[in-house]
């Protein structure tokens, strides 16, 4: 992780009330925690895995499952240790890119796939 990525997530923390500090002081903006930076930032720390999808089809480049493969269920659990909401909103947003590439699958079974493991 370099030192802005590292500035980005120290100042971009969550204050009691639940909106992001670093929003708020940087660009007086009041936004929900997590904000799209750090989203942005956990979910670029996120793809450094053999594990990764292979795109358009979305199958894993390591082992060749239906991704997230077991393997890189285990790495994104062990990546966002303590950290539950953004994992989320990074899983979130590759079924959102997932939809889109396999618009032949049941949106059901995609959302299950993505975010029914998670709990
Ligand atoms: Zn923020
Ligand atoms: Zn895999």
């Amino acid at each position: 992780m370099s030192t802005v990525e590292q500035s980005i997530l120290a100042v971009h923390v969550r204050g009691l009330d639940g909106m992001c500090v670093g929003c708020r002081l940087w660009r007086a903006r009041l936004t929900p925690y997590p904000c799209w930076q750090v989203a942005w930032e956990t979910s670029r720390q996120a793809r450094v895995s053999t594990h990764g999808p292979v795109l358009p089809v979305w199958s894993c480049g390591g082992c060749g499952a239906p991704w997230p493969c077991a393997t890189r269920r285990r790495e994104l659990l062990a990546e966002y240790e303590g950290a539950p909401v953004s994992l989320a909103v990074y899983l979130g947003a590759q079924l959102v890119r997932a939809t889109a590439d396999l618009s032949w699958a049941p949106a059901g079974s995609l959302h299950r796939r993505f975010l029914g493991w998670l709990r």
